[in-house]
């Protein structure tokens, strides 16, 4: 069964960000830092009552700091990607349904 917030097809760049070909013909374009300040995992969110961390907290004394990229996408399901990022951060599930709802807040 496919839904309207179903992806039709997506384009990873791990560079640049995710384009995302949606089932009733919206498009979605997602740069990498708008998804990295989107993460939904707990840590980013703050879930636990805990203020959201601040990527740049973590690592307070790194004075080169890399351009962010993604090093990795995995499915999870058929209903979501996990992002692992190259500053090390892959809790992150995105799921289909929560892209659809960044994609109209942009
Ligand atoms: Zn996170």
């Amino acid at each position: 069964m496919s839904r309207r917030e179903d992806p039709e097809h997506i384009a990873i760049s791990k560079s640049k960000g995710i384009k995302i070909d949606w089932k009733d013909g919206q498009h979605s374009d997602f740069s990498l830092p708008f998804l990295r300040d989107h993460c939904p995992c707990a840590t980013c969110t703050g879930a636990h009552g805990e203020p959201p961390q601040r990527p740049e907290a973590s690592a307070p004394f790194q004075l080169y700091k890399p351009a962010l990229k993604i090093t990795a996408v995995e499915p999870v399901g058929n209903y979501a990607i996990r992002i692992q990022w190259n500053d090390g951060h892959n809790s992150g599930i995105y799921s289909f349904q929560y892209l659809r709802t960044l994609s109209q807040e942009t």
